[in-house]
């Protein structure tokens, strides 16, 4: 399929499409007509043909106060699209390039982004406030009263077309089917990366992921592809379980059947003292301390995943003075446009498993079905496509 057959000679003009806005915390999405503005410099305007629902877009459509929170906004930032059209230097994009939008930035020219150290951005990164990455408050949405809408980490992927700076942009090959590529584009890479970049799990090792939506799941398939020699995952939801066997996970524990103990307590009997790592994939507070209690003392270490921007954590004071590590992991330490393409090729290669992310697939307009869906625990990823009828 010609996947730019549709562009017509829009170029340097506003789009008139469908997007799904969320105008108030809490409320359904709305899906309204909008003007999707053209690119500015280092900017490309996409066509999205389709995109997934993270817990991350649930969190943001519920909070309703704090720096982060902005309405009406188009919220998304798992997606996979064709470039429509570029703004001024940019390089190497053209018209028809598949490309995934991330929420994580890569400048490539700072300090940080030069290193092989971890993934931070410290040109962009810090800056979660802006709608467009170089122009500030600046929106390239306005809805049908010519208002502007708020962006979303810089992607806004629940609309059929989107402005992303290219810090934010990374260029696939056409041959992944694009709803297997959807899933690199946040919550799959998030985790991948936690267990192969933030934690280095090393083969033999042992691991525990607090939480099995697609985040922790994905953890869970880094740890098999590293080798790990048990991988024990924990959830609320039992149908978790017959999940997390596709990806490698030996054992699992249901906290509302432990009694009185602690899961800590439990993993450290089923492991002799504790994992080498621990991985919190929910956003809880509480779960994040079991999550350090329950690594070995001396060398253990603890990934944080899960967000949860308002809570204070408490953690055991004793266990980080003998030695155990804990951090927290943005986009799985992973470096986009280096990281992303590797995982590609995994894929290709028939070794990551991405086909079983898939539990619903529904058209665009259904999104706030999609939104059920990861709230009630049914759904890992939902594809959502723009084009199907
Ligand atoms: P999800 O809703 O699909 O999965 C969360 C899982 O946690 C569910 O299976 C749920 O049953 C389970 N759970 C809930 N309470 C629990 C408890 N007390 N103990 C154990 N399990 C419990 O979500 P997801 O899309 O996989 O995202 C997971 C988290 O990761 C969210 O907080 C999201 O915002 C965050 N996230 C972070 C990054 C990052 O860069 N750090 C990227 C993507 C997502
Ligand atoms: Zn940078
Ligand atoms: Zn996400």
């Amino acid at each position: 399929m010609d996947k730019t057959s549709s562009f017509s000679s829009q170029e340097g003009k506003p789009i008139r499409c469908k997007a799904a806005i969320c105008r108030k915390a809490g409320e359904a999405l709305v899906i309204e007509e909008i003007q999707v503005y053209p690119p500015e410099a280092f900017e490309v305007r996409i066509k999205i043909l389709c995109t997934t629902l993270c817990h991350t877009d649930l969190s943001f459509s519920k909070y309703d106060s704090g720096p982060l929170v902005k309405f009406p906004r188009i919220l998304g930032h798992e997606a996979v699209g064709v470039v429509e059209s570029i703004g001024e230097h940019v390089d190497g994009y053209k018209r028809g390039d598949i490309v995934l939008p991330v929420f994580h930035p890569q400048c490539e020219e700072c300090r940080d982004c030069k290193s092989s150290k971890g993934n931070w951005c410290t040109r962009f990164a810090e800056d979660l406030v802006s709608n467009t990455r170089r122009y500030g408050t600046a929106s390239r949405f306005k809805d049908s009263m010519g208002e502007d809408i708020h962006h979303f980490f810089f992607v806004s992927s629940f609309s059929e077309y989107t402005v992303v700076d290219i810090a934010h942009l990374v260029k696939i090959t056409p041959e992944i089917p694009v709803d297997r590529a959807v899933l690199l584009s946040c919550g799959v890479s998030t985790g991948i990366g936690a267990a192969w970049k933030t934690a280095d799990v090393e083969e033999g090792s042992t691991v525990a992921v607090f939480g099995l939506g697609a985040v922790g799941l994905a953890v869970g398939e880094g740890a098999r592809l590293r080798g790990a020699a048990q991988i024990i995952g924990i959830d609320i939801n039992p149908d978790k379980f017959v999940l997390g066997k596709k990806f490698g996970f030996t054992d699992f524990i249901n906290p509302t059947m432990c009694g009185d103990k602690k899961i800590s307590e439990v993993i450290k009997e089923i492991t002799g003292g504790g994992v080498d790592y621990s991985f919190e994939c929910v956003g809880i507070t509480s779960v994040l301390s079991e999550a350090f209690t329950s690594t070995r003392t001396g060398t253990g270490k603890t990934v944080a995943l899960g967000i949860n921007p308002a809570a204070p954590t408490e953690l055991d004071s004793f266990g980080l003075f003998r030695g155990k590590h804990i951090c927290g992991s943005l986009f799985g330490g992973m470096k986009p446009k280096l990281d992303i393409p590797i995982l590609v090729d995994r894929y290709l290669k028939k070794e990551l498993n991405l086909d079983s992310f898939i539990t619903h697939e529904l058209k665009f307009e259904d999104i706030n079905k999609a939104f059920d869906l990861l709230e009630e625990g049914k759904s890992l990823r939902c594809i959502l496509w723009m084009d199907k009828k």
